[in-house]
């Protein structure tokens, strides 16, 4: 057909909005959404028509059927649900820990009524938002008082602001690290007005480097967890014992970023040995900062536990009113922190730590199980393995552990593994996020979760059968 038959034919918009399908869309999403749709159809229509693209002219059937995707799509949320089939646990971009589900159901009735977010129903006095995690914190790390802020970046912010603002902080060239984003040690110092003193060297600081840095004007020694990478080798910071001593031979607060947050011994489930929070308590660090999403498996917060008179102090500070957390964050982290109240099924119960402590060998019949689904439905089209995998904490944590896993590879023959990844990704009801390695796309059973591997067989059918 000519360009000038195609673009006679073009039907008005009033014929579209009164075809039955785009009647019943105006119903739900308004007469002026979907009409400003229709001319963004018609409008691209035209263009390719001009351009030589479209050669025959489309029906109005085809033209309804654009409409509406498009309205649905435009109506989509932005935050939505994915699967992760990457199997890297704490997953920043993907939202980090999955909650609890009792996190999930607090978070639901706080926020669907009132609440005793400030609020004593015993005397009917105003109560504190901190009150709802504090005497847990307390309980599981053995600190004499806890807060939660928004999140560790926060947290570690707040607590220089308030104890070295306009003063000195000294922390070693060995732990001026930036975790991701924009979580730089230096620049978090500059932002909270403290003058950064760096002693020692990228490899070896010891603790006479900090001694001989004290000056009147120092006002906090800072020690931080080097959560993302490790320095191996001919490598030391002073212990954390010898900071405190220091600090409290001179009088000086000793804070400690502890990043991830691990409450329980992780070297019973083959994992390397992590600080927890309750050892660095006991050291008797004046406050240690640590993240709720990261090993925790709660929602995003930064959580401080420490002695009395620091947290006190950090409590009235102006920034604690700024940076305070939320009553659906506090529900799900008051929540979360009771399930480590039974160690007997913690690790069932919080996902995160579910996760991380599966055995290979679980994952690998998961694995075969899901290998075996897809070999009947995709049959000769592709090669179906497991292989074995090292899988990972992510999040900036545990750097070195490597955790003995398994993956399903899948080994497409009539067409490329780029284009079964990327329609995993953004043409399903929910996006499949997947790796691709090698000319395969892999999929991890460690993180998903309830029907997930439902899902992603039954997707990958699909798009097996569209691309026969
Ligand atoms: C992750 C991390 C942070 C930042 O914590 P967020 O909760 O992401 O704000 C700060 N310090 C250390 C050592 C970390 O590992």
């Amino acid at each position: 057909m000519n360009k000038q038959d195609i673009f006679r034919q073009i039907p008005s918009v009033d014929e579209v909005l009164d075809q039955p399908l785009i009647a019943c869309a105006v119903g739900e999403y308004s007469r002026n959404r979907v009409i400003a749709v229709v001319r963004a159809v018609f409008d691209e229509y035209r263009v390719a028509i001009a351009k030589g693209d479209v050669t025959e002219s489309l029906g109005i059937d085809e033209l309804v059927r654009r409409v509406l995707d498009s309205v649905q799509q435009a109506d989509e949320a932005s935050l939505r649900k994915v699967i992760n089939a990457t199997g890297i646990i704490i997953h920043t971009n993907l939202g980090r820990s999955v909650l609890p589900r009792e996190a999930v159901d607090a978070v639901v009735e706080v926020a669907s009524s009132y609440s005793t977010l400030e609020y004593d129903v015993e005397t009917a006095q105003r109560g504190s938002r901190h009150d709802h995690v504090e005497a847990l914190l307390c309980e599981l790390t053995g600190a004499e008082a806890a807060m939660a802020v928004n999140n560790n970046a926060a947290a570690v912010m707040m607590v220089i602001a308030c104890f070295a603002r306009g003063k000195e902080a000294i922390v070693s060239r060995g732990e001026l690290v930036e975790i991701g984003g924009s979580f730089r040690v230096p620049d978090v110092m500059a932002e909270s007005g403290a003058m950064m003193v760096e002693v020692g060297t990228t490899n070896k600081t010891h603790i006479a480097d900090y001694a001989n840095a004290i000056t009147d004007l120092t006002g906090l020694l800072l020690k931080v967890h080097t959560s993302n990478y490790r320095v191996v080798g001919f490598v030391s910071n002073p212990s954390l014992d010898e900071l405190v001593a220091l600090g409290d031979a001179r009088g000086i607060p000793v804070m400690e970023d502890q990043g991830s947050g691990v409450l329980i011994d992780l070297t019973k489930y083959g994992l390397p040995a992590e600080p927890t929070v309750q050892e660095s308590v006991a050291r008797g660090a004046t406050v240690v900062t640590f993240s709720g999403d990261k090993l925790l498996g709660g929602p995003q917060a930064g959580i401080i536990v420490g002695r009395k008179e620091a947290i006190a102090r950090l409590k009235k500070h102006p920034l604690a009113r700024a940076l305070r957390l939320d009553k659906m964050t506090l529900a799900a982290l008051e929540s979360t922190l009771k399930l480590y109240r039974n160690p007997e099924t913690l690790l069932r119960n919080i996902p995160t730590l579910d996760m991380l402590t599966r055995s290979a060998e679980s994952i690998k019949a998961e694995a075969q199980s899901i290998a075996n689904r897809l070999e009947s439905a995709l049959g000769a089209t592709a090669t179906i393995r497991i292989e074995r995998e090292v899988a990972r904490a992510g999040g900036g944590s545990l750097p070195l552990a490597d955790i003995d896993s398994w993956v399903v590879s899948i080994e497409p023959h009539d067409y490329s593994e780029s284009d079964l990844e990327e329609w995993l990704r953004t043409k399903t009801d929910v996006p499949i996020i997947t790796r691709v390695r090698d000319g395969r796309v892999l999929i991890d059973p460690r993180t998903l979760i309830d029907t997930d591997d439902d899902v992603i067989v039954e997707c990958i059918a699909q798009f097996a059968q569209a691309a026969k």
